[in-house]
């Protein structure tokens, strides 16, 4: 079994989405697909909330723009006989979550603070749900899974950290499955405690990639990606660099570090303490070989 993490460029548009179709039909065993937000749309969602915060009704063209944007992907990616229920169910979540949430913020000055941290965590949590939901529909046989419902955070001295109880919640919620394909959320979460809304921070499905790889014991985790992998240098500003074909867990923690935006820096803890190997690939240009990263020989 298999964790490929696809992020929001490689779902961004109708073609990239035909290219995850085919990468993950192109695999023999069982997979789980972990999506990101359609490209830009989290931080289109932070934009709109902060708009409606500030009482400008410009949000509304914007949650206008995001939910064509999601309907014109459904018409081109997802087959006939599945796009009309796949856009009630965005629709619902336009029109019945966003819009509300939205419309709280924008009507309300008053809200208490945490309220407020509680509607956007809400609201963020969106574009996650939403993708999934056209991705599990683009694949014949996806099975759809809420990744709060195993993914669970907690509050610490005021900080969010991962709560332990998920490696379980994960082993139950995919144990013993024998469906080929699964679907679900990168980066959101749900407090344990009071089973808010709550996520892993900017970047983080690759994180959630890494813990389901981690408890299940997965053959590999592929972040796919719109980079051929890690490389030697900034390739926008040294024409030399090459991807780096193979590291260790600990050359590309260091890489992440120091600012290699490949992959999330947590991404790296769990699949190396289960000598798990992770690959970046590029959705983009898929038959090119990209990076490994492995225990040091
Ligand atoms: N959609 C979230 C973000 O833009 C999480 C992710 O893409 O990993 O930060
Ligand atoms: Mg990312």
């Amino acid at each position: 079994m298999k964790v490929l993490k696809f992020g929001g460029t490689s779902v961004g548009t109708a073609e990239s989405l035909t290219n995850v179709k085919q990468i993950v039909t192109a695999c023999k065993g069982q997979v789980i697909v972990v999506v990101s937000a359609l490209g830009g749309v989290t931080n289109q969602l932070i934009q709109m909330a902060d708009l409606a915060e500030a009482h400008s009704d410009e949000w509304e063209s914007i949650l206008e723009q995001v939910k064509a944007r999601h309907m014109s992907v459904i018409d081109a990616v997802v087959p006939e006989d599945r796009q009309a229920q796949c856009k009630t169910v965005i629709e619902g979540f336009i029109s019945e979550g966003l819009y509300s949430y939205y419309a709280m913020l924008y009507a309300n000055n008053q809200l208490p603070p945490a309220y407020k941290e509680q509607l956007r965590d809400a609201i963020v949590s969106h574009g996650e749900i939403m993708s999934s939901a056209i991705v599990a529909s683009m694949i014949d046989g996806a099975v759809p899974h809420y990744a709060p419902n195993f993914i669970k955070t907690k509050d610490v001295d005021y900080e969010r950290i991962l709560d332990n109880a998920s490696f379980e919640l994960i082993t139950k919620e995919f144990g013993g499955r024998l469906e080929q394909v699964h679907v679900t959320q990168g980066f959101i979460a749900e407090d344990s405690t009071d089973g808010k809304k709550t996520n892993l921070g900017r970047g983080g499905s690759d994180f959630t990639a890494a813990l389901i790889a981690a408890a299940l014991d997965a053959e590999a985790l592929e972040i796919w990606t719109d980079v051929d992998g890690f490389m030697t240098a900034d390739p926008r500003t040294n024409p030399d660099a090459t991807v780096i074909p193979q590291m260790t867990y600990a050359q590309a923690q260091e890489m992440c570090e120091a600012g290699a935006k490949v992959i999330y820096t947590p991404t790296l803890g769990p699949v190396a303490f289960k000598h798990i190997p992770v690959w970046v690939k590029n959705t983009f240009n898929p038959s090119a070989t990209g990076t490994v990263i492995l225990d040091p020989k």
